[in-house]
């Protein structure tokens, strides 16, 4: 696994995993984070988009899951519920409690899941700790705040190693 803070995979967005592809890997789970990864931060809704790769996703016979540490009581709940997806909220990223937690509820083990997320120092840490494939998107939207600019910046180093393309495509 080498360096825990290197993602397995690098893709633009979750629209690069092809539902298919993830399947014929012998993925049955993919865990996600969502803001920034699924949904923008201020889109209370998933798209249309999001929706039907969720379906594709099913219809592939891989869950989706979202494993979230977002800090709005109403936001994590609200937006899977609407999408019709399971989740754990507060999640602790980068440790490993609530991945170990998804993987339970979902019943499937940690060689059978991939996290994807936007953020090198909670979702790809955390994730890889617990045993889990890794893949980095980027971030959906950089938003207001300066903090996320810093932290892509310190990000950097770590995303231009991670692989582009290859694997759960
Ligand atoms: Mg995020």
């Amino acid at each position: 696994m080498g360096c825990l803070l290197i993602p397995d995979r690098v893709k633009e967005s979750i629209y690069d995993l092809s539902p298919d592809a993830l399947r014929s890997v012998g993925v049955r789970l993919v865990l996600c984070d969502l803001d920034n990864t699924l949904s923008p931060y201020e889109e209370t809704l998933p798209s249309p988009r999001l929706t039907a790769w969720k379906e594709a996703l099913e219809e592939a016979g891989v869950t989706l899951f979202v494993v979230s540490n977002s800090r709005k009581s109403h936001r994590c709940p609200d937006f899977c519920e609407a999408l019709g997806v399971p989740y754990v909220r507060h999640a602790g990223k980068p440790g490993t409690k609530g991945f170990r937690a998804a993987l339970a509820r979902a019943g499937v083990s940690a060689d059978q899941a991939v996290m994807v997320g936007d953020q090198i120092f909670t979702d790809i840490l955390g994730a890889n700790r617990a045993g889990i494939a890794t893949v980095l998107v980027k971030p959906m939207a950089w938003g207001k705040n300066p903090g996320r600019l810093l932290r892509y910046a310190a990000e950097t180093p770590f995303r231009l190693l991670g692989r582009r393309g290859g694997g759960h495509n």
